[in-house]
């Protein structure tokens, strides 16, 4: 059979069953026939045979293309050999000869010369017809595919690149060549092992039937020479120990070298190996190229229907998801689709599974950094765990049930094949009128901090590229939490010493703990846009914080600069501003402007290249770092606990330690065994008022999506009590009462206890907008009428920010603040009611008494005077740090090793905590100090250490923190944190003991 006829019967069993792609087939196939029937030797016309088993490539110019490829088939000796060249027609003079392995089996010579001819990367394939199905049953865990190479000196940095495996049904799976695939050092003319473990290849292996492997490509970019030999599939015994070889190379001038070798351990983060690959890919990236790494769409410009008018069931277009990713090369891509509801984890696979085979089409083949605002669980993931919302994981003041719910978000969020989540929020919750109050955690930074380091370290676990960890971004970097009118994305005022005392906190600890990218503040500092604010990405976010992850404006931002914010006067002239401020990617979201412009600014020499390489730098090192070139979506098999029993349990052990006891007069609560209950109230029975904004849907009031099987309040609460003690009315919704109706008191009259549950609609960002911090009217009055019933009132709050309940607190028995506690807030606010859970959750904020007075605790000591003029302006409705329990506690013993210290000495506080009540109970222990006299003025306090502990009734234990003079820091004028010597006041609940720092 000629060539031709190898080249047809290989395009019929290449993995492509488009109805375009068969009329190419039969169109070919007709033409072998009439080839081969007026007798041209299509062979001699491109192949020269020089000698058995060497062949000159001539000119593949006519040679038929398969997806941008051309492709060419040999058989040569036993194995079936094909080649493909990049679509760069003038690639020539390729060789395929062979030579002596050192076992004296025959490898193949593959020779090119790109210099010359331009060809980009060449590609070879080698089948296994032969194999026995029965070498190929292997567990697919355990399996890997080896093989030798050979190369010369020149060529050592031309290591392949990509290498697949083909099954006979066509699918193939890719992984790009990571240098711990060598077994051993890499040495000019020396053969050298490679092992490639099955697992990996990325999850589409998981479509791949191992007793039918078709064949094996292996794919090199650069000049030169190597040699291949000896494919096998063997079996591991474990995941081998591998090891990268450091080489250094000595040439002595008569080709002869010497080679020295020394082992370093194989770490697939390291920095220099990592900045090689990097290095490579951007020498080969146009600027067009460049300038769509730096784009992010969202999904909908690449579903059918109209941007937020999409089609439902969300499908991909294939037209517009070629235009994003061939025509554009766009390098993110987020959410589910504006307009679109939540999606089912198949329908995620299947959607980023596409995407990434699409991107396999481009010549550098980067992988799409998939994003994603699971904010309180996988929350665009019909099913996945959904956790209380952050400002209830701050209220547990326990980091590593934080870090814990982080973890099993990551594992859903990278079950569904999403590898990035914009999580967390590391604003602070100091202006409580913000609609997204309940997305940060709470005010303080010293707690905010503590969380968000605790969240990143969860998200992103030790290892990036492990399939359940995912990239973090902390948010919204940075200010954006304070809008003076408390409106989103209206002006904040803040000086530069504010920023850093306040909002730097908690992105710095997040940075010093490895945080991989930041989405920057859409709103505007004292008139600076941020996304335009070149002393705030560059100067403070690099220089200062030394951040080197992407910087991610946030939605439509950079457009906004323009049509918003009025700072640019055209389009063209926003996308200058911020990338020279030091945007990396831009979150555009819904069409090719940004990236037209930007490639135009570029070409025009408005913006340097080397700007542009600087982010596409950052983003290719996430994807690396993340394994996406390897792994650009996982195995699905490797996530059974989605949405598992024992990822509920976690959610609903954070909802129980975040619930706070705010008041319990005579104690009212727990409620007593037996007794009958009247549960009313607009939140009693709603799931989406459990959960609040960002659950399924964006503002979260959607009901259609919600997962199966949680239970609202009234649910959990009638499994726990029985029927026959809970009546339910629901005598309000959040906006309206009429009046307690006769069926009400006549209910009411029945029941030993009134619980009312109270709420506010799902909602986040403009949408949230509020113009009172007062309850809405109608659940105030309901309150008022329902304790004009005589029967002891317990309210449950479930609030998106503090409402004010000034009036109805002094009406109830007891208050319960739930937050936003998520799917399993139902059964963990009914285990607080019944006592089967003792309360543990303090509050992350200052409770305000009135809208008109909105104070911190970490207040300035004129914020606190002296109360016999009438000038008590610190009287919050609760305190920051507050939260009562069914048991006591008593603190006795505050203990420093010292009294007094220099700037470099620790210092040890203890302190005694006795659990002095009936029940086993959870303490949180606050260290707060006060910097008597200082530069700034001081804070009246300020906490700087805390623990969460568990004592029995009648345990006691000793509590120790270690701080430094670090821990007192302030920022001084000239912006820099500064402790200065003088006496510091520590106090642990009403202990205090004062120590001095030396000068
Ligand atoms: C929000 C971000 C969010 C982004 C993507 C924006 O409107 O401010 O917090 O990550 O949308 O959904």
């Amino acid at each position: 059979m000629t060539l031709w006829g190898h080249c047809v019967i290989r395009l019929f069993i290449l993995n492509e069953s488009s109805v375009s792609f068969m009329k190419i087939r039969i169109l070919l196939l007709l033409f072998w026939l009439a080839v081969s029937l007026i007798g041209v030797n299509a062979q001699n016309k491109f192949i020269t045979v020089q000698n058995p088993g060497l062949y000159e490539v001539q000119n593949t110019v006519n040679f038929p293309e398969i997806n941008g490829f051309t492709a060419l088939d040999l058989f040569h000796e036993e194995v079936d050999n094909s080649i493909w060249v990049s679509p760069e027609k003038k690639c020539v003079s390729m060789q395929l000869t062979t030579d002596f392995a050192q076992d004296g089996s025959k490898s193949i010579l593959l020779k090119w010369d790109k210099i010359t001819h331009g060809c980009k990367w060449i590609g070879m394939g080698f089948g296994w017809n032969a194999w026995e199905p029965k070498e190929l049953s292997l567990v697919f865990d355990r399996a890997a595919i080896q093989f030798f190479v050979k190369s010369k000196k020149d060529t050592l940095k031309s290591l392949p690149w990509a290498i697949a495996l083909e099954d006979y049904s066509g699918v193939q799976a890719y992984t790009g060549f990571s240098p711990d695939f060598l077994e051993g050092p890499v040495m000019p003319n020396q053969w050298t092992k490679v092992s490639i473990p099955l697992t990996r290849f990325p999850a589409e292996s998981y479509d791949l039937d191992l007793t039918l492997i078709k064949q094996f490509i292996i794919q090199f970019e650069a000049e030169g020479e190597i040699y291949v030999d000896n494919f096998s599939i063997v079996e591991i015994p474990t995941e081998p120990v591998l090891k990268v070889m450091e080489i250094e190379i000595i040439d002595n001038q008569d080709e002869k070298e010497q080679m020295k070798a020394k082992s370093i351990d194989a770490n697939p983060q390291d920095g220099a190996e990592i900045n090689d690959r990097i290095d490579k890919i951007l020498k080969s990236m146009s600027i067009e190229e460049k300038a769509g790494q730096m784009t992010q769409l969202d999904l909908g410009v690449i579903a059918v229907g109209e941007i937020c008018q999409l089609a439902y069931p969300l499908q991909l277009d294939e037209a517009k998801l070629k235009k994003a990713i061939n025509d554009y090369k766009v390098g993110s891509i987020l959410n589910c689709g504006c307009g679109s509801g939540t999606l089912e984890l198949r329908q995620w696979r299947e959607i980023v599974t596409r995407i990434q085979k699409e991107v396999l089409k481009n010549a550098n083949k980067i992988p799409v950094l998939y994003g994603v605002d699971a904010i309180h669980g996988a929350n665009y993931t019909i099913g996945a765990t959904l956790f209380p919302q952050e400002i209830g994981q701050a209220a547990t003041w326990n980091p590593d049930l934080v870090k814990k719910a982080a973890e099993v978000t990551a594992y859903e969020c990278r079950a569904s094949f999403i590898p990035w989540n914009f999580s967390p929020v590391l604003d602070l919750g100091r202006q409580p009128l913000w609609s997204r109050f309940f997305e940060t955690y709470g005010e303080d930074t010293y707690l905010a901090k503590t969380m968000g380091k605790a969240a990143v370290t969860g998200y992103q676990g030790n290892n990036l590229s492990s399939p359940y960890s995912v990239a973090a971004c902390g948010k919204h970097f940075l200010g954006y939490s304070v809008p003076l009118s408390g409106k989103d994305r209206t002006p904040a005022y803040l000086s530069p010493r504010d920023i850093r005392e306040y909002f730097v906190p908690t992105f710095r600890e997040a940075i010093q703990a490895g945080l991989k990218s930041v989405m920057i503040n859409s709103g505007e500092i004292s008139g600076s846009p941020v996304t335009a604010d070149y002393d705030i990405l560059t100067t403070l976010l690099r220089e200062e914080l030394k951040f080197e992850g992407i910087a991610v404006t946030d939605w439509g931002d950079i457009e906004y600069l323009h049509t918003r914010h009025k700072v640019a006067p055209t389009m063209r002239e926003a996308v200058k501003m911020a990338i020279m401020a030091g945007v990396d990617m831009s979150m555009v979201p819904n069409n090719f402007e940004f990236t037209d412009l930007l490639i135009d600014l570029v070409k025009k020499g408005e913006i340097p290249e080397s700007r542009l390489d600087l982010s596409v730098r950052r983003i290719l090192k996430v994807k690396i770092e993340l394994g996406l070139f390897e792994n650009p979506y996982p195995k699905a098999e490797q996530y059974p606990d989605f949405g598992s029993d024992k990822f509920s349990t976690l959610s609903y052990d954070a909802a129980a330690e975040s619930i706070t006891l705010l008041k319990n007069q005579k104690e009212t609560l727990p409620l007593a065994a037996g007794k009958k209950i009247l549960l009313c109230g607009p939140a009693a029975n709603s799931l989406n008022l459990l959960n609040g904004a960002w659950t399924h849907t964006w503002q979260g009031v959607d009901t259609t999506f919600n997962t199966k099987n949680k239970k609202t309040l009234k649910q959990a609460l009638t499994d726990r009590v029985g029927k026959e003690n809970l009546t339910y009315l629901e005598a309000a919704t959040l906006t309206q009462f009429s009046g307690v109706s006769s069926a009400f008191s006549a209910a009411a009259g029945q029941v030993d206890y009134i619980v009312v549950c109270l709420g506010e609609e799902p909602c986040t960002e403009i949408p949230g907008n509020i113009k009172e911090l007062d309850l809405q009217e109608a659940q105030t009055q309901l309150v008022k009428a329902l304790s004009g019933l005589g029967k002891p009132l317990i309210m449950v709050t479930m609030f998106n920010r503090p409402r004010i309940i000034r009036e109805i607190v002094p009406l109830s028995d007891a208050v319960l603040s739930a937050y936003l506690p998520g799917d399993m807030g139902g059964e963990a606010i009914a285990d607080i009611l019944i006592g089967k859970v003792n309360p543990s959750g303090k509050l992350p904020f200052t409770y305000p008494t009135a809208a008109g007075d909105i104070l911190h605790y970490d207040r300035k000591s004129t914020e606190d005077q002296d109360p016999k003029f009438g000038t008590n302006a610190y009287e919050p409705q609760f305190d920051f740090g507050y939260g009562l329990s069914y048991t006591s506690f008593e603190y006795s013993d505050l203990k420093v090793d010292k009294s007094s210290f220099k700037k470099d000495e620790k210092v040890t506080v203890s302190v005694k905590v006795k659990n002095t009540g009936t029940r086993k109970g959870k303490e949180v222990v606050q260290l707060y100090y006060k910097d008597e006299f200082a530069s700034i003025t001081p804070a009246v306090k300020k906490l700087c250490a805390f623990s969460k502990t568990e004592l029995n009734p009648g345990e006691e234990k000793k509590i120790n923190f270690t701080v430094s003079a670090t821990d007192f820091a302030f920022v001084a004028k000239n912006l820099q944190l500064t402790t200065e010597p003088g006496a510091f006041l520590l106090t642990i609940g009403k202990l205090s003991q004062t120590i001095q720092l030396l000068p």
